[in-house]
């Protein structure tokens, strides 16, 4: 055994980076409620706090815990993932180009469509797994972010961060990376070349579906990120104090929980590939998910606890397999201790391009065995 003081980044997660409660000497952090803070006789502030939207104390741990996982320079909680994520489009100009991906989480996309415009932003969809669309898409001078999602929503679509990296920054504009999905355990956007990473903190970081929150992380703290501070202090979108503390609780757990969710995911995706019932198993883990060569070399540890299954008798059978599980809970969301089935196309609505035969799976912590023989009595069911 060599001698590494380092600790690695489970380590650093269990322990929420090891913070003692000065005044308690508490291994956990207390949670403040307080919107206002004392000023002195000398009319100074001592600690620099002064009102909660602006600074909460609660934060730091959960900020600092976050940007250590990510490798980033600072990093923000938002009262949602959709907040956060409003927030690094809100920090861009009038008349500046973006680019995002066709595939990607929908209600972003909508608010793309429906809002951005609306903004100023003029906004290009393109295929991001697809690099030489991708460059295309790209107008050196006037396109100021590119967003990606990896893996992507509902098809895990693999994008190449650090190949997206090299293309953004050469057209001179910044990458902005949706991690919710690997999550830092799996994947560090910003080692790969990313400018910011956002996540639904709702989601694997937080783990318990009981909290709606979300951050950002950035590479450097640049003027970009102080737009980005401004907005979130001033347009107030931020996280209440007792939900950052259950964040904080969350993510102590979080390498267990995706390490699990990982493992069960990759061996549902084994099992159930090449089902008679089955027309496709989406999954990155798989050798012929189309992404999956890039997944093994910017993924580590694993390939993500989602995966979609796309029944060969169509909608109707799809609607079905979801009416007749008994322990997948049917719901939307993911990330949770608790393993979710989702017919995504009736979520998303008209004009979706889900697929109508797609199930959505988010696989929870649950025996592995059981979540296999759900799915199968509930398959046997059509
Ligand atoms: C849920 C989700 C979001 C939005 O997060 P909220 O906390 O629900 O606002 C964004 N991106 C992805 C990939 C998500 O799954």
């Amino acid at each position: 055994m060599t001698d590494d003081p380092k600790p690695r980044p489970a380590t650093l997660a269990a322990q929420a980076l090891g913070w003692i409660d000065e005044t308690t000497r508490a291994v956990v952090a207390p949670i403040h409620p307080a919107t206002t803070f004392v000023r002195d006789a000398d009319n100074r502030y001592p600690t620099g706090r002064i009102y909660i939207r602006d600074d909460n104390p609660t934060y730091d741990q959960v900020e600092t815990l976050l940007a250590t996982l990510d490798g980033g320079m600072a990093a923000l909680l938002f009262s949602s993932g959709m907040a956060a994520a409003a927030t690094v489009f809100q920090a861009l100009s009038p008349g500046d180009h973006v680019v995002a991906p066709k595939v990607m989480y929908w209600v972003l996309r909508r608010w793309l469509q429906e809002f951005a415009v609306r903004w100023g932003l003029q906004v290009d969809f393109v295929a991001t797994d697809d690099l030489t669309a991708f460059k295309a898409a790209l107008r050196p001078g006037q396109t100021k972010l590119v967003w990606i999602e990896t893996p992507a929503n509902p098809l895990w679509t693999i994008t190449d961060i650090a190949a997206a990296a090299e293309l953004t920054h050469s057209a001179g504009a910044r990458l902005a990376v949706d991690g919710t999905v690997a999550t830092p355990v799996l994947t560090r956007p910003i080692e790969h070349g990313a400018d910011i990473v956002m996540h639904a903190a709702t989601k694997y970081l937080n783990g318990h579906s009981d909290v709606l929150a979300g951050a950002l992380v950035a590479a450097r703290t640049d003027d970009m990120w102080e737009r980005i501070r401004a907005i979130r202090r001033d347009g107030g979108a931020v996280l209440g104090s007792f939900e950052a503390w259950l964040l904080l609780r969350g993510m102590r757990t979080l390498f267990l929980r995706v390490r699990q969710s990982c493992a069960t995911a990759q061996a549902l995706a084994r099992h159930f590939h090449g089902h008679a019932k089955l027309a496709q198993v989406l999954y990155p883990g798989l050798p012929d998910h189309p992404g999956h060569e890039v997944a093994a070399r910017q993924m580590q540890g694993g390939f993500g606890g989602m995966l979609s299954l796309r029944l060969r008798d169509g909608e109707a059978a799809a609607v079905k397999v979801a009416a007749e599980v008994k322990i997948f809970k049917r719901a939307t969301s993911l990330g949770g201790v608790e393993s979710l089935i989702e017919h995504r196309a009736s979520i998303e609505g008209p004009g979706t391009a889900v697929p109508g035969d797609l199930l959505r799976l988010s696989v929870g912590i649950e025996e592995p065995e059981d979540l296999v023989a759900d799915l199968e009595q509930a398959l046997a069911s059509l």
